[in-house]
């Protein structure tokens, strides 16, 4: 099997970008920040405390996650339901982002992650792929932007949606997630010494999807 590790801050495109370079490679997009919105997503739902880490791990006890990956889409089951609509909201972000830090949470989503790519292959996009999940990959990519340019792009995205946002909160969650996904303990984002850092500040989406199709034909 064939494996891509996309890592980087949020907004810095990977999903987009990812889904695209799966699309026209074949390979499956997982994207991780998924399995991770899922957990926060129903640690809300059920007023789990995501501070209270016994809590969560008892939350955990009783919780199955599945990932499908049928038809060029991934779709998120939690105990045989699909959460996948659910996950995209700024309460299901912050709550993921600060899951995530929670030792167990990441020990929890570990094999599902693994087992995706022993089976397919696989384009894997989330902060921690190159230098935990999935050490050998073929190719490792840390894509990144400044941080206005990531708001500016999310502040577009949720507007085309017809949401009420404001650019200068946008902008203070992302620079809030960057330094809590960067500062953790455990699987802190950043490159992995073997990384080809992608920055998109000034590409165009077609630039980003060329750079890293460009980087899987080298390596195949
Ligand atoms: O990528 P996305 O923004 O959907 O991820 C949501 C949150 O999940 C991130 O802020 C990050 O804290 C966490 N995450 C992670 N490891 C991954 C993917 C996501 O810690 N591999």
């Amino acid at each position: 099997m064939f494996s891509v590790a996309i890592d980087g801050p949020s907004g810095a495109g990977k999903s987009s970008v990812s889904k695209a370079v799966a699309k026209a490679a074949g390979f499956v997009h997982v994207d991780t920040g998924a399995l991770y919105r899922s957990l926060a997503y129903t640690a809300i739902k059920n007023n789990v405390e995501i501070s209270d880490i016994s809590a969560v791990d008892k939350m955990l006890s009783n919780l199955d996650v599945a990932l499908k990956l049928d038809n060029g889409e991934q779709k998120v089951y939690v105990n045989g339901d699909d959460v996948t609509p659910y996950l995209r909201t700024e309460d299901v972000s912050m709550a993921a982002s600060n899951i995530s830090k929670i030792p167990s949470v990441r020990a929890f989503l570990l094999e599902t992650q693994r087992r995706a790519a022993r089976e397919n292959n696989v384009i894997m996009d989330g902060r921690d792929i190159a230098t935990v999940v999935l050490p050998d990959a073929d190719v490792k990519v840390f894509l990144t932007a400044s941080a206005e340019k990531r708001a500016e792009r999310r502040y577009k995205e949720l507007l085309a949606k017809n949401e009420e946002v404001e650019y200068n909160k946008i902008l203070e969650d992302v620079i809030k997630r960057d330094k809590q996904d960067t500062e953790r303990e455990t699987a802190p984002l950043k490159p992995s010494e073997e990384s080809v850092i992608v920055d998109t500040t000034s590409m165009t989406f077609e630039e980003s999807v060329r750079a890293i199709t460009d980087l899987i034909k080298e390596r195949i």
